[in-house]
């Protein structure tokens, strides 16, 4: 198959090129051949052709307890194939004394045979005890060479500095990557009871109870960590200026031979902002999320730094409650709501409208966080994140002059999105997974061919070393 006609994005911009597929994978890029497509192949004029997204941040079916869950496995993987992302990266989260390769065969349990695009696992580690800790090499051996660990959440999945240290040593020794979620809980729980304590319980006090300090110190916290431990560290979903300023200042180190210090952000900490709190209940609701969506400002300085190369990944984060779910437990106030929103369907369409469009992002940058980045730091490098031959045909067919209203995939919560309603510029119109069409004309086809789970393999040589972060924003190819 040869999708002819496009143009695929380079440092310079859109460049004409055609696509040959062989199979479920790229055989060749080549200069346009022009002439009327041949049968079986795909007229793509008008259109750019980009690299399937990856989103390194989900969260598909995540249960809850008492049978609730986030958006399920096969609605959110649809959301993300008509969003034109076609591998995601979930997270395994361990019950209380389940050893960590027993939550990746529980979560791999609710993936299998429900997931529609290609999928990665990280696997959450909330208790460092030795146990655990033996467990590490062997998950890197089994393709989940990716660990997080939280420093917010009291008394559910908070680490103490001591054991993210130690957590950071083993991924260190195993050749992984941590990623930490960096809130201070210590004082999260602090303000959390003064709070509920003066009855600010309503949906609009959550972001008062996770402060900007909260974040900016944990960021520095664990940055110091893993200096420490030697442990290459990505600090996930940045919401503040004052994190991004401790991340450059740790990327500074690594030119004097730190350890890799990565960032990514989310698309709701870019592009939208803590009025929602402030409007209505539902949309209170909906932007429940840590951490929150913080006051307008923060996003702009942090789609410079992803512009600029120290932010290297855009994500989402996408872990969609049903409006109703929220509305009920927010009857408990709100340190009972499930956090979390939608976003995975929306990552490519939104930030093209918001960030390309505007100028702030270079389209070649765009392709880069959206897709080549993700793909290197997580170990895919090879395989997803680049039009090139030996890499999987995943395609992405991509209008850039559409403008239409959004509307969240089917399955999705209309009322529980942050963005559905938005005008929006750039559609896409057609994705392949593996060289077999998954998505024609914007609409899902019928016959899928179904999402499998990737064993990833980093490359830690190239973990945000300077010279590839130069190659990054001005090697330009
Ligand atoms: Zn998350």
């Amino acid at each position: 198959m040869r999708i002819q006609g496009g143009k695929i994005l380079t440092s310079d911009g859109p460049r004409p090129a055609d696509i040959v597929v062989e199979g479920s994978a790229i055989a060749a890029v080549e200069p346009q051949r022009g002439g009327a497509p041949a049968p079986g192949d795909i007229d793509a004029s008008g259109r750019w052709v980009l690299p399937g997204g990856i989103d390194a941040h989900t969260h598909f079916g995540m249960p809850l307890g008492g049978g609730l869950a986030s958006l399920g496995w096969r609605e959110s993987s649809a959301a993300a194939l008509l969003g034109g992302t076609t591998t995601v990266i979930d997270f395994a989260n361990p019950d209380r004394g389940e050893p960590l390769a027993a939550a990746v065969a529980r979560w791999r349990g609710m993936a299998d045979g429900r997931v529609l695009c290609d999928y990665g696992l990280h696997a959450t580690v909330a208790d460092a005890g030795i146990e655990r800790l033996a467990e590490v090499p062997a998950l890197v051996a089994a393709g989940v060479p990716t660990f997080k660990g939280f420093l917010a959440y009291k008394d559910r999945l908070m680490l103490s500095p001591a054991a993210l240290g130690q957590l950071m040593a083993a991924v260190a020794d195993a050749g992984g990557l941590l990623l930490v979620h960096a809130e201070d809980g210590e004082l999260n729980a602090k303000v959390e009871a003064e709070l509920v304590a003066a009855e600010r319980t309503a949906p609009r006090w959550h972001p008062d109870a996770h402060p900007v300090e909260s974040e900016v110190h944990a960021a520095v916290l664990a940055l110091d960590l893993a200096r420490q431990a030697g442990c290459p560290l990505m600090v996930v979903h940045m919401s503040a200026a004052g994190t991004l300023a401790a991340l450059r200042r740790a990327q500074a180190d690594r030119e004097e031979g730190g350890p890799a210090a990565l960032g990514e952000v989310c698309l709701h900490h870019l592009f939208a902002d803590d009025a929602a709190y402030r409007a209505d209940d539902e949309r209170a609701l909906a932007a429940i999320c840590s951490p929150p969506l913080r006051p307008a400002g923060h996003g702009a300085a942090l789609l410079a730094a992803l512009a600029d190369g120290a932010i290297d990944m855009l994500s989402t984060d996408h872990c969609e409650f049903a409006l109703a779910i929220k509305a009920n437990a927010a009857a408990a106030g709100f340190p009972r709501i499930p956090n979390g929103c939608g976003g995975v369907g929306e990552r490519l369409v939104l930030s093209y409208t918001l960030a390309v469009c505007e100028g702030r992002l270079d389209p070649w940058r765009w392709q880069q966080v959206m897709a080549e980045r993700p793909a290197l730091l997580m170990g895919l490098a090879g395989r997803k994140g680049r039009l090139e031959p030996g890499c999987d045909a995943d395609i992405v067919l991509f209008d850039p002059e559409a403008r239409y209203t959004w509307h969240v995939a089917p399955g999705s919560d209309a009322a529980g999105s942050l963005w559905d309603g938005r005008e929006v510029t750039g559609r896409v119109t057609d994705v392949w997974l593996r060289g077999a069409r998954a998505v024609q004309g914007g609409k899902l086809c019928k016959a899928q061919p179904g999402g499998r789970f990737l064993q990833r393999v980093l490359d830690r040589t190239r973990l945000g070393s300077p010279t590839d972060r130069r190659i990054d924003v001005d090697g330009r190819t």
